[in-house]
């Protein structure tokens, strides 16, 4: 075996362990959800020097001060938003790209936007040599969506908001699900589940979870404060 292949089987073993240990043991039953995080290799998506630690129970640093989301919160957030496979999603916050590569695998059509441009061209590219062809890459302030092709079946947002923007439930399709890291701290959310019932909204509170803000016209300023 060359050394490609057997690093190539030792991170197809972690991601087994990873996805018994962190999700199935941590109540993510979900098949079609862990046929994703099966799927989808998370080495591709993390800077070289730590793909070592790809199937590590972490977020880990993408530059630009942001973070490639632990593998849990992607499945549970994948989970929480109920995507069918004729779906069309947008996600807020592209990051690395894994998160939309998962989606990628549970929905028909994915459209993520990222605020900062070098992460949004690098996903892209890791997106494109990953094979991965129904994720479109678009660069602007996604607290306010991307109403060129809203509404959508579901929206995952990936940065913490202070409060659930208007804009997002906006462009929430009737039935449709947001679900979004909200609170009033810039490190520490609940994660929120929104859904739209014809003109009602709904909210459901699914637990704590830690983002890097979400930071725009409807999220945070670049240097505001804590607002409680
Ligand atoms: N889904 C990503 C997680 C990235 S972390 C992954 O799997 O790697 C959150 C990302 O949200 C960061 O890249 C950050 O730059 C981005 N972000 C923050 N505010 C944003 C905004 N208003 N619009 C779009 N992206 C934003």
């Amino acid at each position: 075996m060359s050394n490609k292949d057997k690093k190539e089987t030792e991170l197809d073993e972690a991601r087994a362990t990873m996805i018994e240990r962190d999700l199935v043991a941590r109540g993510i039953t979900d098949q079609r959800v862990l046929g994703a995080m099966r799927a989808v290799r998370r080495e591709h998506y993390v800077p070289a020097k730590l793909v070592e630690h790809a199937y590590d129970d972490n977020p880990l640093p993408i530059g630009s001060g942001q973070t490639i989301s632990q593998p849990y919160i992607v499945a549970a957030m994948a989970h929480a938003a109920e995507i069918s496979p004729s779906d069309r999603v947008l996600e807020v916050g592209t990051g690395s790209g894994y998160g939309a590569a998962v989606l990628a695998q549970l929905a028909a059509e994915v459209w993520t936007i990222e605020r900062l441009a070098n992460l949004a061209e690098y996903a892209r590219g890791v997106l494109a040599a990953d094979g991965v062809h129904n994720v479109h890459v678009v660069t602007g302030d996604g607290t306010l969506g991307w109403p060129e092709e809203a509404p959508y079946d579901a929206i995952v947002v990936t940065a913490g908001s202070p409060g659930v923007p208007a804009a997002l439930q906006g462009q929430l399709a009737v039935g449709g699900r947001l679900v979004l890291p909200a609170g009033t701290k810039r490190r520490g959310q609940t994660l929120t589940r929104v859904r739209r019932s014809n003109g009602d909204f709904s909210r459901e509170d699914l637990g704590s979870v830690t983002f890097v803000p979400l930071i725009g016209e409807q999220g945070w300023k670049p240097d505001e404060p804590e607002l409680a």
